[in-house]
C-alpha cells in the first residue's frame, strides 16, 4: 500500500530541500527504525515517523508523545515520507508545504506489537523516548486524525503530573531583614506588573493570573515561550510587565489588560508588547519542585537559561539587600523581594519568609476639589482631588480616598465647604471617573500623600493621606522624584 505519489505531489524539489526521490521501486528496510522530528511550522509538532513497507509511516503529534499513562494526545496521520527523510534536518522555506525549522529530535529502533489500520502499537527505543504507545483511530472516524497514549509505565516511576491551578505564593510587606541575617535571603528587584503562574506542557503555553484566571489570550506573545521548551514540561512562576523608557510602567500594562478578544489581544501585543519576568520554578519534568528550597528552585530554574525575545529570569542576589534596594531606587523600580533561601514554595499563601520592601515616596498636593463620600463616609469626603503646581497652572495628578482619620476627615470636610468655587481649578483634564460628582475649590489647602511611584502620565500610583501641610502654601509645591 506504501506509496510515496501524495508526498511528491506536495513539494516541489526545485523549492524545499527535503529530500525527494525519483518514483521506482521502494527500498526495504525490516520495519524497525524509528525517528521524531521537531517541526516549528506554522504550528509546532513533533513528527513521529515509523519505518514500514520501505517508507516511513508518519503521524504529526502537536504536543508530542505523552510522558505518562492516561494522557491522551491528538496525532495526525500524515502521507508516508520516504526513508531518506529519516536525516532530514534543515528549514523548509516560507510558503512551501511545511515551512519552518525541522530538526531530528530523536531516533533509534522499534518494536511492532500490534499493526492494523486502526491501531499501530510499538515499542520505541530512542534517546529521549522509551517506552510503549498505542496509536488510534478515534472511535468510528476514519479520517486522518488519529490519538496516541502511552502504554503501561511512565517515562520515569516516578513521574508526577503538571499539576493545574497552582497559586502564587505571596510576600508580606515588611523591611530588610537585619544585618546578622541578611546572608540567609536571596533579593530580588520587585517588578510593577501583573503575577503569572505560566504552565508549559507539549510546546503550549497557558497563564493563569494571581487568583488563577486564565488569561492565556491576553499574551499571545508568550507562546513563543511554548516553542522554545519543547517538550520540557514546568511551571513558571513570574510577574508579566511592560516596559516603557526602560521602566515597568503599570499604565503600558493597562492597556494589555483589558483586552476583550483575542484578535484584540493580538493587536495590543504588536503595540504594547510585554515581557514575562520568570524568578520560580514550581514544577519540572514530571517533578514538582514546591517543596525544594528556594536556592535550589532558582539553581534548577537558571539551568533552563529562559531568556527570549519576551521573556527572561531576572537575577536574585544572595545577601546584601541594602545594596540591592539602594539600586532598585536608582533604577527607580518598584522596591525588593526577599527571598529566605531555605524557604519551601507555598502555593496560594502569604507567607513572612517572602518578604517585599517596597518605597513610599512623600508627595506634597494642593486640594482643588473632592467628591462626596457614600455608605460609612456619607455627609464627608469620599476622595480629594490633588494636583501640583506647574507653568501654567494646577496639573490634576490623582485622587486620594485612604488614610483619613474620623477626625481629619470631619475637619477636611468643613474646610472645603468653605473654599467651595463652580469651576475646576485644575488647568489639565481630570479622567472622567474622578470628575464625575466632584465639587471644586479653591486650591489654597496643602497636604502630604504616600504613594509608590509616578504613572508615565504624571499621576501618583495608590496614594494615600497622610494630612494637612498648613506650615507650607500653594505656590512651595513641587513635584518630587
Ligand atoms: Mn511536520
Amino acid at each position: 500500500m506504501a506509496d510515496l505519489a501524495e508526498y511528491r505531489r506536495k513539494r516541489d524539489p526545485g523549492r524545499t530541500p527535503e529530500p525527494v526521490p525519483d518514483e521506482g521501486v521502494l527500498p526495504r528496510g525490516a520495519d524497525d527504525t524509528f525517528v521524531i522530528q521537531e517541526h516549528h511550522a506554522s504550528s509546532l509538532h513533533w513528527d513521529v515517523r515509523l519505518e514500514r513497507g520501505g517508507v516511513l509511516v508518519s503521524f504529526a503529534v502537536p504536543k508530542g508523545l505523552p510522558p505518562e499513562p492516561g494522557v491522551i494526545r491528538l496525532a495526525v496521520r500524515t502521507e508516508d515520507h520516504p526513508l531518506e527523510y529519516a536525516g532530514f534536518s534543515g528549514v523548509i522555506p516560507k510558503g512551501e508545504y511545511g515551512g519552518g525549522e525541522m530538526f531530528l529530535w530523536d531516533r533509534g529502533r522499534y518494536e511492532t506489537v500490534k499493526w492494523s489500520d486502526r491501531e499501530v502499537d510499538v515499542v520505541l527505543h530512542g534517546d529521549r523516548v522509551d517506552g510503549e504507545f498505542v496509536f488510534f483511530r478515534r472511535d468510528g472516524r476514519s479520517g486522518k486524525d488519529w490519538m496516541v497514549r502511552r502504554r503501561h509505565v511512565a517515562a520515569r516511576p516516578d513521574w508526577e503530573s503538571l499539576p493545574e491551578g497552582l497559586l502564587p505564593m505571596l510576600a508580606t510587606a515588611g523591611s530588610l531583614p537585619s544585618a546578622e541575617r541578611d546572608g540567609d535571603w536571596s533579593y530580588e528587584f520587585k517588578w510593577d506588573g501583573v503575577r503569572a503562574v505560566v504552565r508549559v506542557e507539549g510546546g503550549r503555553v497557558t497563564i493563569s493570573s494571581r487568583v488563577g484566571n486564565d488569561v492565556t489570550s491576553t499574551y499571545p506573545e508568550l507562546q513563543a515561550l511554548g516553542a522554545r521548551l519543547g517538550v520540557t514540561q514546568v511551571v513558571l512562576d513570574g510577574e508579566i510587565v511592560a516596559f516603557s523608557g526602560g521602566r515597568p510602567s503599570f499604565a503600558a500594562l493597562q492597556q494589555r489588560m483589558h483586552a476583550s478578544s483575542a484578535a484584540q489581544a493580538r493587536r495590543a501585543a504588536r503595540s504594547t508588547p510585554v515581557t514575562l519576568l520568570v524568578f520560580d520554578l514550581l514544577h519540572l519534568e514530571g517533578r514538582s519542585t514546591v517543596g525544594l528550597a528556594h536556592a535550589d528552585r532558582r539553581a534548577l530554574l537558571e539551568e533552563l537559561g529562559l531568556s527570549g525575545p519576551s521573556w527572561l529570569t531576572p537575577p536574585a542576589f544572595r545577601g546584601d539587600g541594602a545594596a540591592v534596594l539602594a539600586a532598585s531606587r536608582e533604577q527607580g523600580l518598584e522596591g525588593v523581594v526577599a527571598k529566605r533561601s531555605d524557604s519551601l514554595y507555598s502555593p496560594g499563601a502569604r507567607s513572612p519568609l517572602w518578604v517585599k520592601i517596597t518605597d513610599w515616596q512623600a508627595q506634597e498636593v494642593v486640594v482643588g476639589g473632592w467628591r462626596p463620600g457614600e455608605g460609612k463616609r456619607k455627609g464627608v469626603i469620599g476622595a480629594l482631588l490633588l494636583g501640583i503646581p506647574e507653568d501654567d497652572g494646577l496639573a490634576f495628578v490623582g485622587s486620594v480616598g485612604t488614610g483619613f482619620s474620623d477626625a481629619e476627615l470631619a475637619v477636611l470636610t468643613t474646610r472645603l465647604r468653605g473654599l467651595g468655587q463652580s469651576v475646576s481649578p485644575f488647568t489639565t483634564a481630570v479622567p472622567r471617573e474622578r470628575a464625575k460628582g466632584a465639587l471644586w475649590v479653591r486650591p489654597e489647602l496643602v497636604g502630604e500623600v504616600v504613594h509608590r511611584q509616578w504613572t508615565s502620565d504624571g499621576r501618583m500610583r495608590h496614594p494615600a493621606w497622610r494630612g494637612l501641610r498648613p506650615d507650607k502654601g500653594p505656590a512651595e509645591v513641587r513635584r518630587l522624584g
